[in-house]
């Protein structure tokens, strides 16, 4: 008789859960996956699909401007609830996709809401289940801060079903969420105001990245105010009224809120089962995603690491290398590249001028910002702009940054250039692609800054 139900249970059906028990199984474990929602996780269902979306959606709004240019006149119409009925149907089918990798693999799925019991002990909807191991991959879930009337206020997990485009939008919060959701709402039509409560939103990337975008935001129209909050909301019939930290006012029909996401730990028994969390509910994990238990191991939003799928994809890879293939795995977070989609897109790997500088690097900055040839004709006064942070000492490329058309799909090769050590006489000596943006990150040849 095996010792335990299973060898592997997953709480979580999300992108690093998934990934983590169909490869466990491939390896010959015997594994189960617990999920109370929509199989896909965040990801799937609220979060980069949908997202991806809705912002080609949004794009729409500038080609039918930017069409006459090249000779094009149509009529233009938009229709919400078409987008999110064709939306909803594309998640249904992805989920779909995910059933059936878990059912080819013989992963067991059961749905319903587990709870660590012990460290070898489950109970989904009561049910106690053993397993060898547990993963916890239960994600991350956005919340709105408490103030007066923050009730009013939606998350981008209700904004992916509204009713109606609103007419009038505020988003609240200056990261990835906040700005992509700007640029959604802006483009689609809705009036788009956007508030950060900082100097400058995207903290944390490159300052040239976070400058640009801001100054192509406001060309748009998109009324971005910084070092703004709002105190207080009213409700009145359909319509809301937001208070700002400076006393003035401003109506809307729906409020986002795009101020972070947490771990989602409460309700599943891991502190009494001997799991440590940190303040903000996330797991503790050691660099094998192991908790403080060791039969308990987490991985992806909710280890609070890096919040992106293809990060708790590795995480899961590597969980699974690590505990069934006799090839203990740690993930690598060198040189992750992140695309902000944003309009226009931002993509970046490697480090920012700032942190390089921080960590004592002499530097050569590389930086080139133009009018993409597309908008030549159309006549949008756009920029795009690309930089290069290259270490003097090695000449090794140290992060490569940009804001334009596609910036998410062109950085994702130099992630690679980055990983194998590029420098920038190598990229230099690459041919470029004539005529693309992508040509510009290997024929930049004036030192911007040092
Ligand atoms: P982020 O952590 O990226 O940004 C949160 C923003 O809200 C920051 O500007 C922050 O300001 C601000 N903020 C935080 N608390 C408050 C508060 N109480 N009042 C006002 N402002 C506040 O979170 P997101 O919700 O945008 O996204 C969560 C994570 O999901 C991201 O970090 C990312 O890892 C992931 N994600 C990735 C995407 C992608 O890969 N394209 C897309 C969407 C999400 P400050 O900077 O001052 O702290």
């Amino acid at each position: 008789m095996a010792q335990y139900d299973y060898d592997l249970f997953t709480i979580g059906a999300g992108s690093g859960g998934v990934r983590a028990s169909r490869i466990s199984a491939s390896f010959g474990a015997k594994v189960a996956v617990a999920e109370e929602r929509d199989l896909g996780g965040t990801c799937v269902n609220v979060g980069c699909i949908p997202k991806k979306l809705l912002v080609y959606a949004s794009h729409y709004g500038e080609d039918f401007d930017d069409m006459p240019g090249f000779g094009w006149t149509v009529e233009r119409h938009f229709d919400w609830a078409k987008l999110i009925a064709n939306k909803n149907k594309e998640i249904s089918r992805l989920n779909g996709i995910y059933r059936k990798i878990l059912a080819d693999a013989g992963v067991t799925l059961m749905e319903g809401h587990a709870e660590v019991v012990d460290p070898h002990t489950v109970a989904v909807d009561g049910k106690r289940i053993t397993a060898k191991y547990i993963l916890v991959a239960v994600g991350s879930w956005p919340s709105v801060p408490k103030f007066p009337g923050s009730e009013h206020a939606i998350t981008s997990n209700e904004a992916f079903y509204l009713p109606s485009l609103p007419e009038r939008v505020i988003v609240v919060g200056g990261g990835y969420i906040g700005v992509e959701f700007a640029g959604i709402f802006h483009g689609l039509g809705a009036r788009t105001t956007q508030l950060y409560r900082g100097d400058l939103f995207l903290r944390g990337f490159d300052d040239d990245i976070r400058k640009s975008l801001a100054d192509e935001m406001r060309k748009r129209g998109v009324d971005l105010r910084f070092n703004l909050d709002i105190s207080k909301i009213e409700k009145h019939g359909d319509g809301l009224t937001a208070t700002l930290t400076d006393g003035s006012v401003l109506d809307a029909e729906q409020i986002l809120y795009a101020t972070g996401r947490g771990s989602k730990t409460p309700d599943l028994g891991l502190e009494k089962a001997g799991v440590k969390l940190k303040a903000n509910g996330a797991v503790v994990v050691d660099e094998y995603s192991k908790s403080t238990i060791d039969s308990v191991y987490a991985i992806g939003d909710c280890t609070d690491r890096m919040m992106l799928t293809p990060v708790a994809i590795a995480e899961g890879m590597a969980l699974a290398n690590t505990l069934f293939n006799d090839k203990p795995t740690k993930p690598s977070y060198l040189n992750v590249p992140t695309a902000v989609f944003s309009t226009p897109n931002c993509g970046t790997v490697g480090l920012t001028e700032a942190e390089a500088r921080g960590r004592g690097y002499e530097i050569d900055i590389y930086r080139s910002t133009f009018k993409p040839l597309r908008h030549t004709l159309s006549g949008r006064d756009e920029r795009t702009m690309m930089k290069l942070v290259v270490d003097q000492a090695s000449d090794k490329v140290l992060g490569c940054h940009m804001v334009g058309p596609d910036a998410g799909e062109i950085v994702q090769g130099l992630a690679i250039a980055l990983n194998c050590g590029a420098t920038k006489a190598q990229f230099d000596m690459t041919i470029g692609i004539h005529p693309s943006a992508a040509e510009e990150f290997v024929t930049m040849r004036s030192k911007a800054a040092s």
